[in-house]
């Protein structure tokens, strides 16, 4: 197990020896609604709820880790332990009881130099997660897998301060590249059709597909996700070489990529 040179070790147990081994491939950063120390964060875990973080982070950014990066902690749900062996790493820091408040200047700090340690020591790539299994940084709100079906953690003046400073903190003090974004919607999930949804990503899909010729709508293409729009991802499908239950009209992940989608405005 590895243990970040820049925290104090306050090792919980029996949690560090008794739970699973991870690869870590990604570092999820949370708010813990609570004005506390690193130490006091410690008794927390050691007393109260055995949903523990690997790091606790005080308002003066002084940082403790509580289990070693290479050991499941449980404080993200389906991001603890994967079926591959791969998990995320967990930071919990101290906020006011809403987790309303920003990050301050010292916890900042902190997590950008964490941020560039999990790059270095675990390979964690420069980038901000794609989607719930994607290697790379996020924070906990960002997919409703990372938690039991939603959070709010955290507040809004963090998530603002995790795109604009946290995140671009990690790729300099790590000495890499910003990475560009890109230009496409990246695959959502099958399930994520299978629930039939209303999003600008089905009429930005809908655009795309009468523009490669598939288009099957009579009217539309529009948010609400139908069986227009199955016909004509079927008929893309069918386009790009596959039959029967492979142009099922159910999109996947390899005619999505081909589709190239516009990235949505307001989408991560
Ligand atoms: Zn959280």
């Amino acid at each position: 197990m590895a243990w970040y040179p820049g925290a104090q070790k306050r090792e919980l147990q029996p949690e560090s020896d008794a739970q699973e081994r991870i690869r870590p491939t990604q570092l999820i950063i949370h708010s813990i609604a609570a004005p506390w120390t690193p130490g006091r964060i410690y008794e927390y875990w050691r007393d109260s709820t055995n949903l523990e973080s690997h790091f606790g982070v005080g308002f003066n950014g002084a940082i403790a880790q509580f289990i070693g990066t290479e050991t499941r902690a449980d404080s993200n749900m389906y991001a603890n332990r994967r079926s591959d062996g791969t998990g995320a790493v967990s930071v919990e820091t101290a906020s006011n009881l809403k987790h309303t408040d920003p990050w301050t200047p010292a916890q900042v700090a902190t997590l950008v130099a964490l941020g560039a340690w999990m790059h270095k020591h675990h390979g964690v790539p420069l980038r901000v997660c794609r989607s719930h299994t994607d290697p790379g940084f996020g924070i906990h709100r960002m997919y409703p897998q990372w938690s039991d079906g939603g959070t709010a953690c955290p507040g809004d003046a963090r998530a603002r301060q995790f795109r604009e400073v946290v995140f671009p903190g990690i790729v300099k003090a790590a000495g890499g590249k910003p990475p560009k974004p890109s230009k496409y919607a990246p695959f959502p999930g099958a399930a994520f059709f299978k629930t039939e949804p209303k999003s600008p990503l089905v009429t930005a899909m809908g655009k795309r597909l009468v523009a490669e010729g598939c288009g099957r709508y009579v009217s539309g293409p529009g948010p609400q996700w139908t069986d227009a729009d199955r016909r004509s991802y079927a008929a893309w499908q069918r386009k790009r070489g596959f039959s029967g239950a492979d142009a099922d009209g159910w999109p996947g992940k390899t005619t999505w990529d081909a589709l190239k989608v516009p990235m949505l405005r307001n989408s991560r």
